[in-house]
């Protein structure tokens, strides 16, 4: 590809260090700003690399931006960009720009998927069905390695490393995206998140919606209204359903997920049984059809996804099964980050304690907690919203018993001072084997963030799971 010319790489995380690289091994010059000392300031510069720092006006002199997902759209420098009429562009369309030519002279296909919540599930599952099928795949993106590392990366010999990836997109990343055609692209849903950073409901949406701006076969979940309504209008559209499939669709039918969008027999190709998924609740069948769909765009034979899907373990604290103790079930979802994943984790389990609360970034959790009333055998709440959670309980479902846990901001949590999220947990995995009864699930779905208590979602699941060890 010609050189880009002189490029401003803006924010110096994990994308922007890999896209700086790339750009400087391919010789085009490169810029850096960022409002913090990143650690590859140095290596950077070594290779080439002109340090800004804290700039807000972008240089007269820059032919292309570079930014990273973090920056909102209205960040000073950004619009100082724009207004220059200096086109910005994320990682990935940067990736989709640099791509490698195959053996055939054409570069590798993506597979995209997007959506509020199991972005991360289905594209590693799309990773697994893509090199069950012999594919020299890798999912990338918004997980794992980023995608202008492996669109670049080539074997000793020179050839491309990979010949399809499996592309997580967040809306951030789609925001800055403009010409990305995947080879298939899918919405899984799409509810309300991340609108302080898009502006409104609406532009969060129109990001999403991005991904199938450019690709022939358009996949969604036909339960999530907002994603249906996305691909209906698209000349090859292809949903997926809990339900008996119809044609144009893969679904469940007599216990097994069933392809009638790809098969040639009318009747459709019997994929995996269900009971043969590992992963667990009716979200992940949804992610394994939409998964499966991408991989059948990709060639794969039902086989070969049927054995994918079977080998396919679930990430680390998505709905994982920490302990079972005394016929209660530990179910660490510390993943479920927002109300409408903990929905659909809780949708999973029959009688659910429910382990919730964090940072809820405004979201209203008031329909989760009148939608998933009836199945709560008890609550226990923490970190800074709780009492948001408990209000809401106290209207929609008043009789659930609920135990509150101080979570530090208070001056002391059960006599422990230097409160720590592994005290907090404690204290809260004591509270719901208080209200748990054999038969039970305990399920950490926070609906919340966990930056309050915890350093992350896997810290506060790792103190779940630990604090649930030394219950026996
Ligand atoms: P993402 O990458 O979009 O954050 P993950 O695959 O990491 O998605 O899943 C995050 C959480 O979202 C899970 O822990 C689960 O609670 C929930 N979830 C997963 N798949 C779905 C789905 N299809 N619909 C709704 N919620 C889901």
């Amino acid at each position: 590809m010609a050189a880009l010319g002189r490029v401003l790489v803006c924010g110096l995380g994990v994308s922007g260090a890999a896209a700086a690289r790339v750009l400087l091994a391919r010789g085009d010059t490169v810029l850096l700003a960022d409002a913090g000392t990143p650690s590859v300031r140095a290596e950077l510069e070594e290779a080439g690399a002109t340090w800004l720092g804290a700039v807000t006006e972008c240089p007269d002199d820059v032919d292309l931006v570079v930014t990273s997902p973090g920056w909102r759209p209205d960040s000073p420098l950004l619009r100082s960009a724009a207004r220059a009429g200096v086109e910005v562009v994320g990682e990935p369309e940067l990736a989709w720009r640099l791509r490698l030519p195959l053996a055939d002279g054409r570069p590798a296909p993506w597979y995209a998927v997007t959506g509020t919540n199991g972005k991360t599930t289905t594209v590693t599952m799309l990773e697994a069905l893509l090199l069950a099928g012999g594919r020299r795949a890798v999912a990338a993106g918004n997980v794992g390695r980023p995608l202008v590392e492996v669109v670049t990366a080539t074997d000793p010999d020179g050839t491309p490393t990979f010949d399809a990836f499996a592309v997580e997109l967040s809306s951030f990343q789609l925001h800055w995206s403009s010409s990305l055609a995947p080879a298939a692209a899918a919405v899984l849903n799409v509810a309300d998140d991340h609108v302080d950073w898009h502006g409104s409901a609406e532009a969060y949406r129109d990001a999403k919606a991005t991904v199938l701006a450019l690709t022939p076969v358009a996949v969604a979940d036909a339960g999530d209204p907002v994603a249906a309504a996305l691909v209906r209008e698209h000349p090859h559209p292809v949903t997926v359903t809990l339900d008996e499939p119809q044609p144009g669709q893969l679904g469940v039918r007599s216990g097994a997920l069933v392809d009638r969008a790809f098969a040639a027999s009318p009747a459709g190709d019997v994929l995996v049984e269900s009971s043969a998924l590992q992963v667990s609740g009716p979200h992940n069948t949804v992610n394994a059809l939409v998964a499966a769909a991408l991989a059948r765009v990709a060639g794969v034979g039902a086989e070969a996804i049927g054995r994918g899907l079977a080998g396919f373990r679930g990430g680390a604290h998505r709905n994982v099964l920490v302990a079972s103790v005394d016929g209660v079930d530990w179910v660490d979802d510390s993943k479920a980050t927002n109300p409408h994943a903990a929905g659909a984790s809780l949708a999973a389990y029959p009688r659910v304690v429910w382990v919730a609360g964090g940072l809820l970034k405004g979201a209203d959790v008031d329909p989760l907690v009148a939608a998933v009333g009836a199945r709560l055998a008890g609550v226990v709440l923490l970190g800074r919203d709780r009492e948001v959670l408990a209000r809401s309980l106290a209207r929609h479902a008043p009789t659930v018993p609920r135990i509150v846990v101080p979570s530090g901001d208070d001056a002391d949590v059960a006599g422990v001072t230097a409160v720590t999220g592994e005290a907090v947990m404690t204290q809260v995995v004591r509270a719901a084997a208080r209200l748990a009864q054999p038969g039970d699930t305990v399920l950490l779905a926070p609906a919340a963030a966990s930056m309050d208590v915890f350093t992350d979602y896997a810290h506060r699941g790792r103190a779940f799971a630990d604090a649930v060890r030394q219950l026996h």
